[in-house]
């Protein structure tokens, strides 16, 4: 699981890891798969976004998602599955970064805000759409006198004003989390299944 200790080369730990066996989906054979729309071991934090969309009954077909972030593990695959065909995707997407000049304009015009930035509490209420299906990725433990360790987690999204306008949106925790999980067992199996020969 990534982030490495510093002194050791990300690339070439991924690199050298079977692509059969690569339950994370970082492996550029992966990746490049998921670029295609080919079948194939999906990037599980993103994969997991894709999936809660999905049973959340949230349209994507036509929708302008807004990805906020581009790293390889989170920003830039799921900008990838939103623009694939399909179901829960089929989507217009923008990805924002730290270089994009006015954010909030970018951001009050998604239907599907994805918030992948590492920056707490940085996405706030005057910067969502009334009515937009949020997705909070960022996790982070922040200072919070009443909170009965002097410290609460909390997401890249400001959540209490923002849940006021939202039609959907995921707690920190409890949310992406959880389902980043999920797509890691759902992966390790299926990974055991195609060594299995099994392509149930
Ligand atoms: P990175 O730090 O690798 O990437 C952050 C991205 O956000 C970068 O592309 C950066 O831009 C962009 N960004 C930073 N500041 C701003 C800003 N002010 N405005 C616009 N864009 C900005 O983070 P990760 O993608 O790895 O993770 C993002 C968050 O999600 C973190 O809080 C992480 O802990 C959490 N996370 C949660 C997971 C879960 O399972 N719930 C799994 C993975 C991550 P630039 O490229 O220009 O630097």
């Amino acid at each position: 699981q990534l982030p490495l200790p510093p002194h050791l080369d990300e690339r070439k730990v991924i690199e050298a890891i079977s692509a059969a066996k690569d339950a994370d989906g970082y492996h550029p054979i992966s990746q490049g798969r998921m670029l295609a729309g080919i079948a194939g071991l999906r990037p599980c934090t993103p994969a997991g976004i894709i999936e809660l969309l999905v049973r959340g009954g949230v349209e994507t077909r036509g929708a302008h998602a807004v990805v906020v972030g581009r790293s390889n593990i989170v920003g830039k695959p799921v900008a990838a599955l939103l623009m694939q065909k399909g179901e829960g995707a089929d989507a217009t997407v923008t990805v924002c970064h730290s270089r994009t000049a006015d954010l909030g304009a970018f951001t009050r015009e998604a239907d599907i805000l994805v918030a992948a930035m590492g920056r707490p509490r940085a996405i706030t209420a005057d910067m969502v759409k009334p009515g937009a299906a949020v997705i909070d990725v960022g996790i982070h433990r922040i200072e919070d006198a009443s909170a009965p360790k002097g410290t609460r987690l909390c997401g890249d999204v400001d959540f209490d004003p923002v849940a006021e306008i939202a039609s959907a949106i995921t707690p920190v925790p409890g949310g992406v989390g959880p389902m980043t999980v999920a797509m890691l067992m759902h992966n390790t199996v299926a990974a055991a299944e195609a060594a299995l020969g099994d392509d149930r």
